[in-house]
């Protein structure tokens, strides 16, 4: 039971779970009220509508097998919705996930073959990487710049000088995690143009597109042409507080869609049944989604003015997802810590989880700490109080 596959063994990254579970440990062993700065979901139930959809679905008796494809009302319901938004998507061209995380999965397995490239930005999601590497495939990482006033850019000329022969794909991540960037919309044309003139398939996970707090989003399904080259991944994990329903989806060319659920039928047949029900009154919950986005605007703000009274780091205002990713480069080389050192000490000095940015994935993280603003007021403000205090005793 120990001679793994290569798959297996190819999973060398961190997860985001190891920090708050060594939070966990200290809570237990020191006492000390965690302040979680770590998670990446809102902190919210999930609104009264879908729980109350999905609760008559299960009392209905709707617990079988759904198609592989999702229920045919909840299909129609993703692309009337992305079509009023963009521009025509049509239910074919909707297969419902087990999370956008299985939605990113079936993106790369219908693509990845053995030393295929795949362009992924640093800093990223960690799992991107992870699962092009579990296919054989290979992580190309593509540096974005750093500048306090602008944030994060892609970095487009890095970009074109990373192309070879064997790219296969880019993954585009907007708003994105981990630095809170909403991508400047001619930032995101240019990069759909190179993708499109190259013939490289641009996969996009929007799942942050309603965690928007300055300015506009570019989504790649407004080009009309998105079906030549796009794949497009969202869920209702982040936009609904549903991380543990576990609902995502692909939207892809019919015929991508009708690989996709092939594959889907053979590795989960489908996604939970009820919970699919549940999901179509998220439709009829955007004044909730609002609201949520409100308040996290609120703490966003919070979070920044906080976080500015710490004269060591520097932090780009977020406008959008809910994390902020401050430099604390300075930090580190007076004390002689690793980023992960300096979250780790953080935890058990100060009890407050930063997750350390190295974790996503590379180089660019290992300056940068990402800290959630999925978090209440009192909490932001008692933990960069006591960020500050750990700060103040390194320097
Ligand atoms: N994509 C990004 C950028 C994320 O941050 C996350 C969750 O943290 C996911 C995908 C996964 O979402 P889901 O819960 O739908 O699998």
């Amino acid at each position: 039971v120990d001679n793994f596959s290569i798959s297996a063994n190819s999973i060398t990254g961190e997860s985001t779970l190891v920090y708050q579970d060594f939070a966990r440990q200290v809570q237990k062993t020191k006492g000390i009220k965690i302040i979680n700065f770590g998670i990446g979901q809102p902190d919210l139930p999930t609104f009264g509508k879908i729980r109350e959809s999905a609760k008559k679905a299960l009392d209905e008796g709707f617990t079988s097998y759904t198609s592989a494809y999702g229920i045919d009302e909840l299909r129609q319901k993703i692309a009337e919705h992305l079509s009023n938004k963009y521009g025509k998507v049509k239910k074919e061209e909707v297969i419902i996930t087990p999370g956008a995380k299985t939605a990113l999965y079936l993106a790369f397995l219908m693509y990845i073959n053995p030393g295929d490239e795949v362009l992924i930005f640093d800093p990223s999601f960690y799992s991107y990487a992870e699962v092009v590497k579990m296919l054989g495939g290979v992580p190309v990482y593509v540096k974005m710049k750093f500048n306090e006033n602008t944030g994060f850019s892609l970095n487009l000329s890095e970009v074109e000088s990373k192309l070879t022969k064997k790219t296969k794909m880019i993954v585009l991540n907007n708003p994105h995690n981990p630095t809170g960037m909403v991508f400047d919309p001619i930032e995101i044309e240019k990069l759909m143009q190179i993708a499109k003139e190259r013939r490289i398939i641009l996969l996009s996970d929007e799942i942050y597109d309603y965690f928007i707090y300055e300015g506009k989003m570019k989504s790649v399904l407004e080009d009309p042409d998105w079906r030549d080259y796009v794949i497009y991944v969202n869920g209702f994990s982040k936009t609904f507080s549903m991380t543990g329903w576990r609902l995502g989806y692909v939207v892809a060319k019919e015929n991508v869609i009708r690989k996709m659920a092939a594959l889907a039928a053979n590795i989960y047949t489908c996604a939970t049944s009820f919970a699919q029900k549940g999901a179509l009154a998220a439709f009829d919950s955007f004044d909730k989604v609002k609201e949520m986005i409100s308040l996290f605007r609120k703490r966003r703000d919070t979070m920044y003015e906080e976080l500015k009274k710490i004269k060591w780091i520097q932090v780009y205002k977020s406008a959008g997802a809910f994390y902020m990713f401050p430099y604390v480069g300075e930090i580190l080389r007076k004390s002689n810590l690793s980023v992960k050192d300096f979250s780790l000490k953080l935890i058990e000095e100060k009890g407050v989880t930063t997750i350390p940015g190295e974790v996503f994935p590379l180089d660019v993280g290992k300056e940068f700490v990402r800290l959630s603003f999925a978090v209440n007021e009192n909490d932001i403000r008692e933990g960069i109080k006591r960020m500050k205090e750990f700060i103040d005793m390194l320097m």
